[in-house]
């Protein structure tokens, strides 16, 4: 059995899928009752395959390279034995799975690195760019576009930097409630630390557990409550980058006219400019109470309405996420169990034949929204009385608490459920984006359209269901997730064609190509649609000048190199 912490002390996931080794199956009886009846599962389950039978390129890092590491880290902190390679060789997103799990990844780091203080941190990447070692940032390894994927961008060798070891919380300014820590902290811990003192950062994205603040800054990550607390990019309000020519430190500051947000290049980055190690993040009070709740609406319509409105109106609960029809129906379908309420559920479903996508969507069209809200006690109910007023003026009914707890406790549930469904054969897969309030329904519409049609299209019909979360005054996100039977062999083909159709209805359709998950591997061929042939010029200018040896990332964020 796999150690249960990895090199950095840090908990280990599966190196095959999410989360903690130990978690049992997700995959219930009845939910696998209700997909057969829908999208089809496969006949014979599939488990992944055996750690040793993984193929792991052999590593291409010679010894002279392997003793410089040493010299400059310690032997301690040069990993190349088979668990670290394959648990550094791929993120988690879907492609990643599937590789992982058939033994097959794209490639592996050749080594792992676990420095542990700024001074060996700028020693190692001086002594990567002189020789042309490439180096793959490593926070978390939660990427779902390909972030950590290990490529040299050439024969050289790669290694991952695993960050684990540089995640002390260095200061802690009480009077502007601002946290500094290693950027290799995860999410969980921090906010433990800071639970100690009546302090929260509030970032939960459902990759919480796993998850390092460096990555969430590197990625401009967002959590479930960015409603409230904000998104992480409104979070760091200071931090340092090394690079392969030396550091860039900026103080934290709440606000600054200082020329254009040098910050903002940074947070984003995704391991292509250098390494960000400390970061300084804004915390608030820890919320003296918590009331999420669920609230019914005639129609999708009259749920974005009512969202616009709280977020336009200045009464925006800390989570908000309003279910299309098909998520609706979907959730009432497993909420439902095999008594009345369950057969009210496929009902709603309308599951009735293996494909039979054109009997799904037909009944409801109402949505389920989840409202979360925290805070001190009277400053919550004067807020929530006004959201739940705008609720019900746009025919919202309150159905209370239930719907919002069952939500709260099974929030870092659902990527257990996904290793299972891939064992059925079943792919599971999530892709986001966000648009202004005016164009949101119609970009609902125009996605959901176009992954249905791909998924059809490769005689795989499937259900599309989508969230509009993570509100602004002038828009929100939406967000999907699709299901369908694989098709065995040609998985990730099947993938592609699906992430295509929907990449180009995204930007057609006038949305970012990512709200929260960043570019990576994946996007990279829609940053130029996105922010133009200059932009994408200035920010290869600036990755010339911190990275002249083209060592961060390669293969990352940038189009041409994708
Ligand atoms: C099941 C699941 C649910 C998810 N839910 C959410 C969600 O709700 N919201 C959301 O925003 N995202 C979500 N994600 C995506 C992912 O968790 C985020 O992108 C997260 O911010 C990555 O953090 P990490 O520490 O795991 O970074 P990694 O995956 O290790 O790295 C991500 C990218 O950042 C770079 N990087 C990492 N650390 C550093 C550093 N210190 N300096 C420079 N570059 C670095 C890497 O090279 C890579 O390009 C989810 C992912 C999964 C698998």
């Amino acid at each position: 059995m796999a150690d249960r912490e990895g090199a950095s002390g840090t908990p280990r996931m599966r190196w095959w899928g999410w989360g903690d080794p130990g978690h049992g199956p997700a995959l219930n009886p009845r939910t696998l009752e209700l997909l057969r009846e829908t999208v089809g599962v496969a006949e014979t389950p599939r488990a992944p395959v055996a750690l040793d039978s993984v193929k792991l390129p052999l590593t291409r890092l010679d010894e002279d390279a392997r003793a410089a590491l040493v010299a400059v880290l310690g032997a301690d902190a040069v990993r190349d034995d088979r668990l670290e390679r394959v648990t550094h060789a791929a993120g988690k997103g879907y492609v990643d799975l599937v590789r992982m799990r058939a033994g097959e990844p794209a490639g592996a780091p050749d080594a792992v690195v676990l420095p542990d203080t700024h001074a060996r941190l700028g020693a190692l990447l001086e002594l990567c760019a002189s020789r042309g070692l490439a180096v793959v940032p490593f926070g978390g390894g939660t990427s779902v576009v390909g972030g950590v994927e290990p490529l040299t961008g050439g024969p050289a060798a790669v290694i991952a930097l695993d960050m684990g070891r540089m995640a002390q919380i260095s200061e802690l300014d009480r009077e502007s409630r601002i946290v500094t820590v290693g950027a290799g902290i995860r999410g969980p811990r921090l906010e433990r630390e800071l639970a100690k003192e009546g302090l929260t950062l509030g970032h939960w994205p459902q990759s919480y557990e796993y998850v390092t603040l460096g990555g969430c800054a590197a990625t401009r990550s967002a959590g479930q409550a960015s409603s409230g607390y904000g998104a992480i990019a409104k979070m760091v309000l200071g931090l340092r980058m090394a690079t392969p020519v030396g550091d860039i430190a900026l103080a934290p500051m709440p606000a600054s006219a200082a020329g254009p947000g040098m910050r903002d290049l940074i947070v984003g980055s995704e391991g292509t400019l250098g390494v960000i190690d400390e970061v300084s993040l804004r915390v608030r009070r820890a919320p003296a109470q918590r009331r999420y709740e669920g609230v019914m609406f005639e129609s999708f319509a009259a749920g974005v309405q009512a969202l616009r409105a709280m977020a336009q109106e200045h009464a925006m609960p800390e989570v908000a996420r309003l279910s299309d029809a098909a998520e609706t129906r979907m959730s009432m379908a497993l909420a439902g169990g095999g008594g009345a309420k369950g057969r009210l559920g496929r009902a709603y479903l309308g599951a009735r034949g293996r494909g039979d996508r054109s009997k799904i969507g037909q009944r409801t069209q109402r949505c389920i929204a989840i409202l979360g809200f925290e805070g001190e006690e009277d400053e919550l109910k004067g807020r929530r009385a006004r959201t739940i007023g705008l609720a019900r003026r746009n025919g919202g009914v309150a159905l209370g608490g239930s719907p919002g707890r069952t939500w709260l406790a099974g929030r870092f549930q659902a990527p257990y459920l996904r290793d299972d469904l891939l064992s059925h054969g079943v792919m599971v897969e999530t892709l986001e984006t966000a648009t202004r309030w005016s164009n949101l329904q119609r970009l609902h519409e125009a996605v959901g359209g176009a992954i249905e049609h791909a998924l059809a299209a490769e005689g795989t019909p499937g259900l599309v269901m989508c969230h509009v979360s993570h509100l602004y005054e002038t828009g929100a996100s939406l967000y999907y997730t699709f299901i369908a039977r694989q098709r065995p062999g040609r998985e990730i083909e099947q993938w592609r064609a699906v992430k295509r159709a929907a990449g180009e209805a995204i930007v057609v359709g006038g949305g970012t190509i990512t709200h929260h998950h960043a570019v990576g591997r994946d996007h990279a061929p829609w940053l130029e649609p996105e922010i133009g042939e200059r932009g994408v010029a200035a920010l290869g200018a600036l990755k010339r000048e911190l990275d002249p040896a083209g060592i961060m990332n390669p293969g990352k964020l940038f189009p041409s190199a994708g």
